[in-house]
């Protein structure tokens, strides 16, 4: 700074945490790692999420009214609100919609100054309440306000969780007129769009828009609808496992990078079996260490040269050596 003065070194210290602070608080912008803000499809339907539930006031309405229009939702909760109405939890998984994570207290204003351990003590809180109230831990994360910071992705792989924001939003909360609601979210609806709403700030206008986006979007024969992960993950091209068992033998049927995966699903599934077997049962534990440490050069052979469109969490996996992890997600995205 002392170098090219005083005005130029604050100019690009501004500017590079200008670009820190644009990563933070824009929610679709992926700098950190992968948020979802569509998925893919050919078909006229769209993925609803609501946030800040389960309430008293509104979940149930809204369930009656997904199902008198046919529609499915995600519901992005509150652990704390979750704990408090467990009841409400349960009745939404049962009426067929899907929840996701949504934090265990929605510190709104703090989350994105979060360091590590607070970021895990949050997710790992929802999931410790969601597991008390005998319901499977979701597999969807979404941020308060969206708002994400350098140790959040982390954190989220460790867990196998996935980052999703949105498409179609209308600042439904700071917004009185159902009807304005509806039309700016009606404005960035496209097939595959994410569209954010949220419960429990005021229940009126809250059930009125979305009753009026309903009945609006049915008319157009628009569809709300709850996703496969597949087509929210981008994939390669699909190839049964049972393809795979015979992959010695018919590699050149494979394309290049689907070779790739083929070859890394069967090295960490040899590792595994090594492991597997127990080394003492083994007559001869030197040839099992020696197994085992072939298997491995494979895979750190493997993990050097991921191609750069792998899916992140595949690296991650590697990285901490969680291979029936790593071989799940080759097996989901890659190979199936
Ligand atoms: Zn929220």
């Amino acid at each position: 700074m002392l170098a090219v003065g005083w005005l130029w070194g604050l100019s690009i210290l501004f500017a590079s945490h200008l670009l820190l602070v644009a990563v933070t608080t824009i929610p679709s912008l992926q700098g950190f790692g992968p948020v979802l803000t569509k998925y893919s499809t050919t078909t006229k339907t769209a993925w609803l999420t609501i946030d800040d539930g389960p309430d008293p006031d509104t979940t149930p309405q809204i369930l009656g009214l997904l199902e008198k229009y046919g529609a499915r939702a995600t519901f992005f909760l509150i652990g704390a609100k979750a704990a408090r109405h467990p009841e409400l939890t349960r009745m939404i998984l049962h009426a067929g919609h899907t929840i996701g994570n949504h934090t265990q207290t929605h510190p709104r204003f703090s989350f994105w100054r979060f360091g590590p351990r607070a970021l895990a003590r949050e997710i790992d809180g929802f999931e410790a309440t969601i597991a008390s109230i005998g319901v499977a831990a979701p597999i969807w994360f979404r941020a308060p306000a969206g708002l994400k910071n350098p140790f959040l992705h982390p954190i989220l792989a460790a867990r196998g969780l996935q980052l999703v924001g949105w498409s179609a939003r209308a600042f439904d909360t700071q917004i009185d007129d159902p009807k304005r609601i509806v039309e700016r979210i009606k404005r960035s609806i496209v097939s595959g769009a994410i569209i954010l709403f949220h419960e429990a700030h005021r229940p009126t206008v809250c059930l009125e828009a979305l009753e009026q986006l309903l009945r609006e979007l049915s008319a157009e024969q628009f569809r709300l609808v709850l996703p496969q992960s597949s087509q929210l993950l981008p994939r390669r091209r699909p190839v049964s496992w049972k393809t795979l068992l015979n992959a010695n033998r018919s590699r050149r049927h494979f394309g290049c990078m689907d070779q790739y995966y083929v070859v890394l699903a069967e090295a960490l599934r040899d590792r595994l079996a090594v492991i597997g077997d127990h080394p003492f049962r083994d007559q001869n534990p030197d040839a099992h260490l020696e197994r085992l440490k072939q298997a491995s050069q494979r895979i750190e052979e493997l993990r050097t040269r991921l191609p750069p469109d792998a899916d992140p969490m595949l690296a991650h996996y590697l990285g901490r050596m969680s291979l029936s992890k790593a071989l799940e997600v080759v097996q989901e995205r890659y190979l199936r």
